[in-house]
């Protein structure tokens, strides 16, 4: 039978909802195993996965999928156990949008810093979305100001917007058209609201999906994606608040800080940590004020085995 393109819509682990170019939908399977080269995963398949389907004999809107198509990118996020094989979180991805909040609550800078050096290392951008701005004094204001100026600095552009006021929305809308965004935060920021938002009809499948959640049948959350207007789509992972990191030698973690990495090769040792090393270009620049302590601090916890302590 003829063979149908499509993308991976939802996936269930074993059926996967693939939704062609003239947005029909179809439950699909996998034909035989399919291996992954290089990767490590539990899942062969995600969200965002291009695929090539043919629809099945004497059944309607069911297909077998024979191909998976070359992938632009993907995340995997990394099992809790070390030794375990990582699951396959999405793929083809434009760009990454992580809400925050500095209260109520307060994401932690330690946090972001993570979540940027995952993206960095799946070489996905990544904008950042400060929510709940109508909760700002003049204070907390300025503090958010200086951690946007920090951020946008490094790269990654900001928005301060408030989902619930509808605070500067439009730049929300501008940033996602035309792109395939996987959204991220931790829980309370706003995350729901903020999609809601920019997909108004989105509120009826997460209902749904919460109602087959409570029966039990349902435990394990995976990532979906969501329709904002043609061409523009939104990943959606409940429960998932961060990428969490890939395997990665110590040497290789300050590649992932633009900062850190714009002054490769300018320390003494080739492969300084800039932990306790002489003549290092990095530590000069967090003394110089170049290099902002909250990142260095964050960089220095993501350090494995090494007595972090200065
Ligand atoms: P999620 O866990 O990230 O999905 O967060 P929710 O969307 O459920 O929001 C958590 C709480 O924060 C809810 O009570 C929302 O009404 C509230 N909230 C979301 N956005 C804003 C905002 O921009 N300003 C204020 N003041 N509250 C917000
Ligand atoms: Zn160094």
């Amino acid at each position: 039978s003829t063979e149908i393109e499509g993308i991976v819509w939802r996936s269930t682990g074993s059926w996967y909802e693939v939704r062609t170019n003239e947005s029909e939908l179809y439950r699909c399977r996998l034909k035989g195993k399919f291996k992954i080269k290089g990767l490590k995963v539990t899942n062969p398949l995600a969200v965002g996965d291009k695929v090539i389907f043919h629809l099945e004999d004497n059944a309607e809107n069911t297909g077998v999928i024979s191909e998976i198509l070359p992938r632009e990118n993907y995340i995997i996020r990394k099992s809790v156990h070390k030794t375990a094989h990582g699951h396959l979180l999405a793929c083809n991805i434009d760009q990454a949008i992580l809400i925050v909040t500095l209260v109520m609550p307060r994401t932690s800078l330690g946090f972001i810093d993570r979540f940027l050096v995952s993206s960095e290392s799946f070489r996905i951008p990544t904008v950042l979305l400060f929510n709940k701005c109508d909760l700002l004094d003049s204070e907390s204001e300025a503090y958010q100001k200086e951690i946007m100026d920090m951020y946008e600095g490094l790269g990654y552009p900001c928005h301060s917007i408030s989902a619930l006021e509808k605070i500067n929305l439009k730049a929300v809308d501008q940033l996602i058209e035309g792109k395939t965004s996987l959204i991220s935060g931790h829980s309370g920021v706003g995350k729901s609201q903020l999609i809601s938002e920019i997909i108004p009809e989105l509120e009826l499948a997460t209902s749904e999906v919460s109602t087959f959640a409570n029966k039990g049948v349902h435990t394990t959350t995976f990532a979906e994606m969501f329709e904002a207007r043609p061409g523009t789509y939104v990943i959606d992972s409940p429960g998932i608040k961060e990428l969490g990191l890939m395997d990665m030698e110590n040497e290789e973690i300050s590649h992932y800080f633009p900062e850190m990495r714009e002054l490769l090769g300018e320390c003494k040792f080739h492969n300084c940590l800039h932990v306790n090393e002489p003549k290092c270009a990095v530590k000069d620049a967090v003394i110089a004020g170049e290099i902002s302590e909250s990142r260095f601090n964050s960089y220095l916890s993501m350090l494995e085995n090494i007595d972090n302590r200065r």
